[in-house]
């Protein structure tokens, strides 16, 4: 595996910063249309009148996580796989024509597959026990292919499954025994980049400069903090974004990270860079000064229909029919909404405390707590002491305690003075360490540079195009 295919993985597995509530539910009408177009509907249940399903292991086709789906709209038609795979199966020096090519159907899985293949039941347990490798077959989705190789009696040679993008798994007869290995392929990173201006929508602007949907909300998230994507875009705003492609034997199989962008809204100007803190491997974005894109707290904690009450130093309590003061923001919302932690932090209490029904409050570092009332439920992994991520689901919108009826009633403190949630002024997460200020400016100065010469090359272009008109 070489250098860069390794340094993909690590980037992957970094966690994604979250964008503001509102801002995903603007990106899940972006992607709707990608994604409806690839989401393979999948049958739980199994037939038993199908084979000996019950005596052999049943192996199903799962449902894909929207990433996965998001990944695989980018993923390559049949006959271009079929001629990577010739490619593929020269280098192994077998002859592409023995292969049979199985497609996996909806609530599919292995058994039926070995019934379709007509290979005998008990070579499914043989393939099972050719090592640990073998169970990745225990995981496969609807639209997988799998390619299977028999001898003329029918007696299973080989099977090949490509597991992702990266590795595949091969399964062959070594010396009358199935053995099963996974490969890796190489991963190419290669730089692209892409500007566009914006004349009705985001989305448009996008496909017009030819990046994906994927790319898309990848913007939108690093941007997201700072424009609200769904209010705050106007006609003319404009964007520059420098990322990475993925390519295996030289065919593009999908796009990789943001290394850096740049989005003009309304006539400001906003740019961001991907970091890596040498230390924890944990990339970012951050401004062009080494400040964090994200902010430590999310606006909203949950998707809701409506603010039913907002912060007021009085106001009539209608269940308690008394003047009282009301020192937080009550989102409207459907019983069971789950409600996310607003920033990193401490759970520091979870029960119930009077009026407030069942509460949660969550401390973040020394300065802050955020407190969640009138919850239906927690989230059951959760108790004090806790650790919790932002943007994770820590409890789910109910109407405990005294509430007319579903909602979350939210709190913010600061040095344990209530600050209104709506209006505080919430501060930017880590900014780049100051022992790597030096190695940051170091990898960021040339993107930042490329940044401006896209910027300069497309106004250039804007100009001449209104010339021509
Ligand atoms: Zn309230």
């Amino acid at each position: 595996m070489s250098l860069i295919s390794q340094d993909f993985r690590l980037n992957k597995q970094q966690p994604k910063a979250r964008g503001p509530i509102r801002l995903r539910w603007a990106l899940l009408a972006i992607a709707g249309a990608g994604i409806g177009a690839v989401i393979a509907s999948t049958n739980t249940e199994t037939k038993n009148d199908e084979l000996a399903a019950d005596t052999l292991p049943t192996f199903k086709a799962v449902t894909k996580s929207s990433e996965q789906l998001a990944r695989e709209s980018f993923s390559l038609s049949l006959p271009e796989l079929q001629a990577q795979q010739e490619i593929l199966d020269d280098a192994n020096n077998l002859s592409p024509k023995q292969w049979r090519e199985y497609k996996v159907k909806s609530g599919d899985n292995l058994a039926r597959l070995f019934k379709r293949a007509s290979i005998k039941p008990q070579q499914l347990d043989e393939l099972m026990k050719s090592g640990d490798e073998a169970k990745k077959l225990t995981k496969i989705f609807p639209k997988d292919i799998i390619r299977i190789l028999t001898d003329d009696e029918g007696t299973l040679q080989a099977l090949r499954y490509d597991i992702d993008h990266k590795s595949y798994l091969m399964v062959e007869r070594e010396n009358g025994t199935l053995v099963a290995k996974t490969f890796n392929h190489e991963i190419e990173t290669r730089n692209a980049h892409a500007s566009g201006v914006i004349e009705s929508s985001l989305y448009l602007a996008a496909q017009e400069a030819g990046i994906s949907q994927n790319i898309i909300m990848e913007l939108a998230n690093v941007f997201g903090w700072d424009i609200d994507f769904a209010l705050d875009i106007r006609k003319g705003d404009s964007f520059t974004v420098l990322y990475e492609e993925l390519y295996r034997n030289g065919e593009k199989i999908s796009d990789g990270d943001i290394l850096a962008a740049e989005f003009i809204n309304d006539g400001n100007a906003y740019r961001a860079v991907r970091y890596t803190n040498p230390q924890t491997n944990v990339s970012e974005y951050y401004t062009p000064d080494g400040k964090s894109m994200r902010k430590a707290f999310l606006r909203t904690p949950v998707n809701f229909s409506r603010i039913s009450s907002r912060f007021t130093v009085s106001r009539y309590h209608p269940v308690l029919h008394k003047v009282r003061s009301h020192k937080g923001v009550d989102y409207a919302a459907k019983s069971g909404t789950p409600i996310y932690a607003a920033g990193d932090g401490k759970v520091i209490f979870k029960g119930k405390k009077g009026g407030y029904g069942k509460v949660m409050i969550v401390q973040h570092g020394s300065k802050y707590t955020t407190l969640y009332a009138h919850l239906k439920t927690y989230n059951r992994k959760l108790r004090v002491g806790s650790k919790v991520k932002q943007g994770q689901t820590i409890a789910y919108v109910g109407q405990t305690g005294l509430a007319t009826g579903p909602h979350l009633h939210y709190e913010f403190r600061v040095n344990g003075v209530h600050r209104n949630p709506l209006t505080v002024k919430l501060p930017a997460s880590k900014p780049v360490p100051k022992r790597y200020m030096a190695d940051f400016e170091l990898s960021t100065t040339p993107k930042f540079a490329q940044l401006d010469l896209l910027a300069r090359t497309q106004q250039v272009a804007l100009a001449e195009t209104e010339v021509g008109n």
